[in-house]
């Protein structure tokens, strides 16, 4: 079904076109010093990308302390993973609307953060994926590595793609079905993000009651390696409700087609496998918002982040005009 091939080509610096290879126009600095336009392209890819690294990395380095302080302190006298994960204000959401009441093993903190995170996502977009999630952090991770060992990723072709993608509106039903009806964090036995940050592997290791997370969570890993962003395409539940809002978001990476060259770049970079050189005018509401094909695209005013976007309609005829996120070109 999937053919194997390098995916993500794009993404390595190697893909910047080179002083001697750079297209007619790519041009020196002032004076014909100081760095080409494919070298400053190169600079701006690895600082937005390290920016975005280190945020993923910060947080996730925040949950595993959390965890740590959770299962080491005193029962009950710090919070729990589950305290914090928006994810949990979506499973408790239609209980709490109904009953007032919250399921077990959630808090007021956790309505608190799905709203923060919604809100957050109808004005800047579905960052959250690209920036904070720690275990899209780890799937990022999983895709350096199989870069660094040159190992071939698996390419999805894009019929089974667009349909393998419903698979995360499936799994949200379930949940949200599951949690009314228990009255209980239903996912949590199940959910890959809270199985490895949670901490349970390593400080109640339980084979018998903990063999459904271990193995999806395996699973997920093992398939993220081969294929970029596995579970945030195909089976995140909070990336379908994500899906659903970021067509209302404010600001939304669009691309211009008259200036456009189609040379693809952008798509080769993209970590969930959208196709930006296809958008009309703005990607997929799937984006997580990372910057990669904008900070690739070699054509200036080609791909932008344009903003503020009213119910999927732009304000703006080019992108020149708009309140473009520039970054350094
Ligand atoms: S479309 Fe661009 S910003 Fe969105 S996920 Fe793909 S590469 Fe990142
Ligand atoms: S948006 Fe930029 S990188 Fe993508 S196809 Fe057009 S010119 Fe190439």
């Amino acid at each position: 079904m999937a053919d194997v091939r390098p995916a993500r080509e794009g993404v390595t610096m190697a893909a910047v076109p080179s002083v001697r290879q750079r297209p007619s126009g790519d041009t020196r600095g002032p004076g014909g010093r100081g760095p080409t336009r494919a070298q400053r392209r190169a600079r701006d890819i690895a600082r937005v990308r390290r920016a975005r690294h280190l945020i993923q990395a910060g947080v996730a380095v925040f949950l595993l302390v959390v965890a740590l302080r959770h299962h080491t302190g005193e029962s009950g006298s710090t919070a729990s993973m589950d305290a914090v994960c928006p994810f949990g204000g979506v499973e408790t959401l239609v209980t709490w609307a109904t009953t007032g009441e919250l399921i077990s093993r959630t808090h007021p903190s956790n309505l608190i953060l799905g709203l923060a995170v919604l809100v957050a996502a109808v004005l800047v977009g579905n960052a959250f994926c690209g920036w904070i999630c720690p275990f899209g952090a780890v799937q990022d991770a999983l895709a350096w590595l199989r870069r660094r060992l040159r190992l071939p990723a698996v390419r999805v072709p894009r019929r089974a793609d667009r349909i393998m993608r419903y698979g995360r509106f499936v799994v949200l039903g379930v949940v949200v079905y599951a949690s009314v009806h228990t009255a209980r964090l239903w996912f949590a036995d199940y959910d890959p993000y809270a199985t490895l940050f949670g901490l349970g592997w390593l400080f109640e290791f339980d084979p018998a009651a903990m063999w459904p997370a271990l193995l999806i969570t395996g699973l997920v890993l093992a398939a993220s390696l081969v294929v970029d962003r596995f579970w945030c395409r195909y089976l995140c539940p909070l990336g379908a409700v994500f899906s659903l809002v970021g067509h209302l978001s404010f600001l939304r990476i669009r691309r211009v087609p008259s200036t456009c060259t189609d040379c693809r770049l952008c798509d080769r970079t993209c970590p969930v496998g959208l196709e930006p050189s296809r958008a009309r005018p703005f990607v997929s509401a799937d984006c997580i918002g990372c910057m990669d094909c904008v900070t690739t695209c070699p054509v200036k005013g080609a791909l932008g982040v344009d903003g503020p976007v009213l119910a999927g309609v732009p304000r703006h005829r080019d992108l020149e005009r708009v309140s473009r996120i520039r970054v350094g070109r």
